[in-house]
């Protein structure tokens, strides 16, 4: 039962066709854990926090550098050298009383993946490595959570919607796309900040209405945005492979 405060706070949301009240306990109810807070990630859990996600975890074991601030929205300059996950959860907790914000501060690894998303109904990707974002995928596949990949390079990013049983998983995705094999670079390269904002909210989007049973989410289709070129691509039906350990199991 909302109250009369969040009634008020969710109004605008709540009027939008298919999000009404029922949809809105959904969200509070949910549990959605952001991976990486440097990207992709921070624009995700901004959207995610106003949204009303009644439990949002923030996972990076990092510290804000002034140097990524024209991508990453939940710290300012005054921010610099504390904890990435401290920023965020100051910034979320002024933002969105409702949001239970729970700090993980270390990274993803091999070993405590499977265990940390047990504690969630969807992961949100906002990770720089690949190799990162291959241990999220196969955790999520190995525990049957929905994971909203985004990748950010240059001016371009690509948004792909994992979920288990439904679409492939990411090692397919990158291997029919042509990325599989990309190592991880020597130094950062160049990033456009409104990409990986435009990256996050559409990843927000998409976790707003798988949460909330929303519409039809693309499970076998990537988007992708090139900022200089101002145009939109879909990769369409990105199926399974055969010989790909983690779909076969399932
Ligand atoms: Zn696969």
């Amino acid at each position: 039962m909302l109250s009369a405060e969040q009634l008020e706070r969710y109004r605008r949301q709540m009027e939008l066709p298919g999000l009404g009240a029922a949809a809105q306990e959904k969200l509070l109810a949910s549990r959605v854990l952001v991976l990486g807070l440097a990207g992709t990630g921070s624009a995700a859990a901004r959207y995610l926090a106003g949204a009303g996600i009644g439990t949002l975890g923030i996972l990076d074991c990092l510290s804000v550098s002034v140097g990524e601030l024209h991508a990453e929205i939940l710290s300012t300059a005054a921010d610099q050298g504390a904890k990435r996950t401290a920023a965020a959860e100051r910034h979320l907790g002024q933002l969105n009383g409702d949001v239970r914000i729970v700090c993980h501060e270390e990274a993803l690894t091999a070993h405590n993946a499977e265990e940390l998303f047990r504690q969630y109904d969807l992961i949100i990707d906002g990770l720089d490595d690949w190799q990162g974002k291959l241990v999220a995928s196969d955790a999520c596949m190995l525990v049957g959570k929905p994971l909203i990949h985004a990748g950010v390079s240059k001016y371009r990013f690509q948004v792909f919607t994992m979920v288990p049983g439904r679409s492939a998983c990411l090692r397919c995705v990158f291997h029919q796309i042509g990325m599989e094999d990309l190592s991880r670079p020597d130094a950062p390269a160049g990033l456009h900040g409104p990409a990986v904002g435009m990256a996050g909210a559409l990843q927000a989007s998409e976790a707003i209405h798988l949460l909330a049973r929303l519409g039809i989410t693309g499970a076998d289709e990537l988007i992708q945005f090139d900022c200089l070129r101002r145009e939109f691509d879909c990769v369409r039906e990105l199926k399974p492979r055969p010989d790909c350990p983690d779909c076969s199991i399932r």
